[in-house]
């Protein structure tokens, strides 16, 4: 089905569409095969979560903008998914965080990353570093070209949003002793458990709510997003989406049918 031939009352509608703008930025070479293959375990993730924001993920957002808006020198990773799904409200959180943004593959090649970096400019990104020789530094730790990062970004930053990252860039990361942001739906990767704040949403809705956040919260004192992000616990926090996990399959065990417990919008 072309996203244009998904029917908008089709009950799986959004996440459809969701998918054709995969598969489309995969045949213009912003994603990377794998890419696909993440994402259908992310979507695994949401389907138990329920495909909405929760309450534990809208926490981890105000430490996150916290985060953002006190660090010295933020920098926002970005990866083919995460471009693919949310370049615009990277773009608008980069501006109203004073976030610089980087472009880091997993798989990289040359024609991927410039574009990622088309793609980010053409929804307004004034800067894009990690392109083509600019990632020359290299993080310790970590093999393969996982590890170039560009030494005016992600190199020298105090604080890294990482949507979709994988486990151990993320663990290189932290043991640089920087503050490290996930997006990631499943809270039981190594993502989720090495990052300092994990938001455990789905980037496109996580990427919209988090601009709003840091609008409403560009206006607060300092000392006040100092103590809430030192306020916040991430081992809590995941502990509570798992439980949400597992509260909601265990209440939908009880009634039995699935379908008709969605259909009621009970979910
Ligand atoms: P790790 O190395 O952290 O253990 P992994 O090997 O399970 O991770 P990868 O395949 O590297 O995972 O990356 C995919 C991750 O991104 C998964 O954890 C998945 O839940 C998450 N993910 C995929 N799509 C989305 C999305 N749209 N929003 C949020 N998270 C997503």
């Amino acid at each position: 089905m072309r996203e244009t031939e998904i029917p908008p009352e089709h009950p799986r509608a959004e996440s459809l569409q969701i998918r054709e703008r995969l598969v489309r930025h995969y045949k213009s070479g912003v994603v990377a095969d794998a890419g696909l293959f993440a994402h259908g375990r992310g979507e695994a993730f949401d389907y138990l979560l329920g495909e909405k924001t929760r309450e534990n993920a809208l926490k981890a957002m105000e430490a996150a903008v916290a985060a953002l808006l006190t660090a010295r020198r933020p920098v926002i990773s970005v990866n083919g998914n995460a471009a693919a799904l949310a370049a615009r409200d990277i773009v608008k959180l980069a501006q109203v965080t004073g976030a610089k943004i980087e472009v880091n593959l997993f798989y990289r090649s040359a024609e991927r990353e410039l574009a990622i970096k088309a793609l980010l400019e053409k929804v307004g990104a004034e800067q894009v570093l990690g392109v083509g020789k600019a990632a020359s530094a290299r993080i310790p730790e970590i093999g393969s070209e996982r590890r170039r990062v560009d030494p005016e970004g992600v190199l020298v930053a105090d604080v890294v949003l990482v949507p979709l990252e994988d486990g151990d860039r993320t663990e290189a990361l932290a043991k640089m002793g920087k503050k490290v942001i996930a997006i990631d739906l499943n809270p039981l990767s190594r993502t989720a458990q090495f990052a300092t704040v994990t938001i455990v949403d789905n980037i496109v809705r996580a990427m919209p709510a988090l601009v709003k956040i840091a609008e409403e919260f560009k206006k607060e004192e300092r000392s006040k997003l100092e103590t809430l992000l030192a306020n916040f616990s991430n081992k809590k926090n995941l502990g509570e989406a798992i439980n949400l996990i597992n509260q909601r399959l265990s209440k939908l065990a009880e009634k039995g049918c699935y379908i008709s417990v969605s259909q009621k919008g009970e979910r």
